[in-house]
């Protein structure tokens, strides 16, 4: 199993390495040759451009850009259904979300995933794509070049190999889509080398008309301030908040670059790790931008004609939340937990303990399971205040 993993990280290595020749300086890296290799590496993909531009200019009444940001609780998940019909999908959730984004998805009609980005290797972002890989007609997979060997990162690296797929390095600099009025590219990962794998975050640029949106994953202060010095246009008016919220990201030069009019906090109700942090909240309100977050407002759709942006607020169309949602969609069955009958798990990080219904469970990877409460409590954990067990 060992030898498995290991074997299927080289290969990602590999694979990326390839698409990856030249250095970070590159910001202006040939975008159009990029996409161009791009399609010829994938066959199913390659479309001319020419027609493209023809498909968007003939249906300009109808044209939209619609970005959902799907609740999926201390986690992210966005999907981005273009004006010709064609989808991105950014992230899905925790491992445990992988149906209720696929299902999320089909309701919206979903067939093909276009482009379907990993922003890094953290559960929360990378959790439920090997279910979208495997439900999907899938076109590129975009993600940075890091590797963990988690479980996690492995089933996804299993799924791409399985239908046959390749992935293209996302880094800054990176086109992945640039047709008249819609432009979709690659602000960062600057650099090659990070302590943090937040800070690979592969972060996404939609600009539709004068309108854009800027996707961040978890990059932090460093990343901000790499993509600041890029001089890259960072612009939007609508920004998914960095790291869920957390004072590691979002610092005022960003802010102000970005200068948006919305943001999105795509967080889980009382998260064991204090997000969204107040002194975020408190940079958004002083800088008059309108705040959304997925744990109050359940997922949030917006949509922009190239020139306006509307927001509507869907309620949980996910999971199972806290009292007084509106149920768009009836609630996902809860998820049974592999290898632990009852019993409770515990936050590595945080030290608390909960039940395995608990709406607040942390990362797989940041679990430890308990047979008893003797057992947990001894071990130094504090019960959740959340499910009181
Ligand atoms: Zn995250
Ligand atoms: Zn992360």
């Amino acid at each position: 199993m060992k030898r498995n993993i290991f074997i299927l990280i080289l290969a990602f290595l590999l694979t990326v390495l390839t698409g990856c020749s030249s250095s970070n300086t590159s910001t202006s890296d040939q975008p159009a040759t990029n996409t161009e290799s791009k399609a010829s590496a994938i066959p199913s993909v390659s479309q001319p451009v020419n027609q493209e531009s023809r498909q968007l200019n003939s249906q300009p009444l109808e044209s939209r850009v619609k970005v959902h940001f799907l609740d999926v609780g201390q986690a992210d998940s966005i999907l981005v259904q273009f004006p010709d019909g064609r989808n991105m999908l950014v992230d899905a959730g925790n491992n445990d979300d992988g149906p209720a984004v696929v299902e999320y998805l089909q309701k919206q009609g979903v067939k093909k995933i276009d482009y379907l980005v990993g922003t890094h290797p953290h559960e929360d972002h990378i959790g439920g794509l090997d279910n979208v890989i495997r439900a999907f007609n899938i076109g590129q997979v975009y993600m940075p070049r890091a590797t963990t060997t988690t479980k996690t990162f492995e089933d996804v690296l299993l799924a791409v190999k399985d239908k046959g797929l390749k992935i293209f390095t996302a880094k800054a600099g990176v086109t992945i889509l640039d047709q008249g009025s819609l432009k979709v590219n690659f602000v960062a990962p600057c650099s090659s080398n990070y302590e943090d794998l937040n800070n690979w975050s592969a972060v996404t640029r939609i600009q539709y008309g004068s309108t854009a949106f800027l996707l961040t994953g978890d990059a932090e202060a460093q990343s901000e301030e790499e993509m600041l010095a890029s001089g890259v246009d960072l612009k939007a008016n609508v920004l998914k908040v960095g790291h869920h919220g957390s004072s590691s990201s979002t610092t005022r030069a960003f802010l102000k670059a970005v200068a948006p009019k919305y943001a999105v906090i795509s967080v889980g109700t009382g998260n064991d790790y204090g997000h969204p942090h107040k002194e975020t909240l408190a940079k958004l309100t002083n800088a008059g931008v309108h705040v959304y977050r997925t744990d109050r407002d359940g997922t949030v759709v917006f949509t922009s004609n190239g020139k306006n942006i509307t927001v509507e607020k869907l309620g949980s169309t996910i999971k199972p939340r806290a009292p007084d949602t509106g149920s768009t969609v009836a609630p996902v069955a809860p998820v049974a937990l592999a290898g632990s009958a009852g019993g409770y798990i515990g936050n590595k990080n945080s030290k608390k303990f909960h039940l395995p219904s608990c709406s607040t469970l942390p990362a797989e990877y940041n679990r430890v399971y308990f047979k008893t409460r003797d057992e947990a409590v001894s071990a130094g954990y504090v019960p959740c205040k959340r499910c009181n067990p």
